[in-house]
């Protein structure tokens, strides 16, 4: 594919976290009874009348701010009618002619080298139900029907995988900063349609795009744009371009491999768009907005506050900033009178190394507590560094305690009292009386042989000290 261009646009469904729906007051709960959580609202009944929640606006406007977007204080749903089982009311609402969130864009780094990638607009919309194919039969459960979505449509800025997928991740930091949506994309809270178009290089109109729908891992997301970057390709290549890459809907066979033509792609004039007159146009007032555009500090602005006021490396600032737990670990030990250095590399190096299996630093058991109290006992060196690993160990094993007592249990408590050192050093110098003359005849690696034994015995006396008293003692 060397003669050709990549073009990538993608559309982001992310499943705002209100607690109840947009437009109605049943709950969002994820993992229900099915048809539990409906009401005449959301099953489409005949006379039902939607309101909205002002939550959703709100969380609507929060992004918007995060990628610096102009924000629509008057706009307006819209239907989007098409049919499907899971849409009960035939229609969608949703926003066509003017979006709350208006043109932005998000800033990412690519090997070092920053690239800006234009956001068209963000919009509200409600989710649809979800169709569930059992054998023989399909079941329609409407608890999803009404969630909230905030659909985000980028430019077609992209031009690799590579680049989709940094864009993603960013987004995805950003939504969970923000705490305006779990962000899960096993459940579905957040998924992507990637469209996909190529060119020959120094071509500057755009070709054919294929839009592949519902991608819900990072992984599958990567592996189905390079597939059909490389199926247009060869196609290109193969003089069979205008047969084969046509504008659709595609699927990803993630047990295969390849995506798959699911259907013809409608023209946003298929749909019938037009204004909801069960709603009345929005209108965002000044408490409101000021509301929404209160966010907390976002990940670019963090890296560059740990870099400059905590002295941390903007590699390591940047893998903290890429999970908001681990920032919420960070700043809960610097705030605490942790070394930075230290919280970071214990957060990032050991305690992110010990989890497995999925384990993230949320479910493994540890508190922000307890990992402060552990790296208060390494700082004020009760613990040696060898003493805090056996103790993460052993935390990560229970899923979580108490550290004091833990110490005590593991008796992991380090000798700082030169008295009781000199006494290990003094016993260990007359038991070893030959080894005492090696050393004194200028075997000079003895000293390490007397050290560890030292440390053996003391289980974990400082280091520094057993080196700086067992010098002496030898002299
Ligand atoms: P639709 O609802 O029809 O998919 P949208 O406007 O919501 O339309 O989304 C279109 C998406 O396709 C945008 O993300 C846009 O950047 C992207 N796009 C448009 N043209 C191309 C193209 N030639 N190649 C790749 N992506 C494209
Ligand atoms: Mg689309
Ligand atoms: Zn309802």
């Amino acid at each position: 594919m060397s003669g050709f261009e990549a073009i990538i646009g993608l559309e982001v469904h992310v499943q705002l976290n209100t607690k109840t729906k947009i437009f109605c007051t049943c709950v969002t709960n994820f993992g229900d009874i099915p048809n539990t959580n409906v009401c005449p609202v959301c099953l489409g009944l005949p006379g039902a009348l939607p309101v909205l929640n002002r939550e959703a606006l709100k969380k609507a406007i929060s992004f918007g701010t995060a990628i610096n977007a102009t924000i629509n204080q008057n706009s307006l749903f819209a239907r989007k009618n098409y049919f499907y089982p899971d849409l009960p009311k035939a229609y969608q609402i949703s926003q066509f002619e003017i979006p709350i969130v208006g043109k932005g864009h998000l800033d990412i780094e690519i090997n070092g080298v920053t690239k800006t990638i234009g956001i068209t607009r963000a919009h509200l919309e409600e989710d649809a139900g979800k169709n569930i194919h059992d054998g023989n039969i399909s079941k329609v459960d409407l608890n999803r029907a009404c969630v909230p979505l905030l659909e985000i449509v980028s430019e077609p800025d992209m031009r690799s995988s590579n680049e989709a997928v940094i864009y993603l991740k960013k987004l995805h930091s950003i939504v969970k900063f923000l705490e305006i949506s779990d962000a899960n994309m096993q459940e579905g809270s957040f998924r992507c349609d990637a469209n996909v178009s190529i060119r020959p290089k120094g071509e500057t109109k755009f070709f054919t795009r294929v839009e592949i729908k519902n991608l819900n891992s990072f992984k599958f997301i990567q592996k189905a744009i390079d597939y059909e970057i490389q199926r247009q390709c060869n196609a290109f290549e193969a003089n069979t371009y205008s047969q084969e890459v046509v504008q659709e809907t595609r699927l990803f066979d993630t047990q295969k491999g390849i995506t798959k033509s699911m259907r013809g792609k409608e023209e946003s004039a298929d749909y019938r768009y037009f204004n909801d007159p069960d709603l009345l146009p929005i209108f965002i007032d000044s408490i409101l907005l000021d509301e929404g555009k209160n966010i907390p500090e976002l990940p670019d602005k963090k890296i560059k506050r740990y870099v400059e006021e905590l002295s941390i490396k903007e590699s390591d600032a940047r893998v903290i900033t890429q999970d908001i737990d681990l920032v919420k670990y960070f700043e809960f030990l610097v705030e605490r009178s942790i070394q930075p250095k230290l919280a970071c590399s214990w957060l990032t190096v050991e305690l992110q190394g010990r989890l497995k299996n999925g384990n993230t630093i949320a479910t493994c058991g540890i508190t922000q507590e307890s990992f402060y109290m552990l790296l208060l006992r390494l700082q004020e060196q009760k613990i040696s560094g060898a003493g805090a690993k056996i103790l993460l160990d052993n935390l990560i094993q229970n899923k979580g305690g108490n550290i004091d007592s833990l110490i005590q249990e593991l008796k992991l408590e380090q000798i700082n009292d030169d008295n009781a050192i000199h006494k290990i050093i003094d016993e260990l110098l007359s038991k070893n009386a030959d080894k005492v003359l090696e050393y004194k005849a200028g075997k000079e690696k003895m000293l390490g042989f007397f050290i560890g034994q030292v440390m053996k015995q003391s289980k974990g006396a400082n280091p520094s000290r057993v080196n700086e008293l067992l010098r002496k003692k030898l002299q």
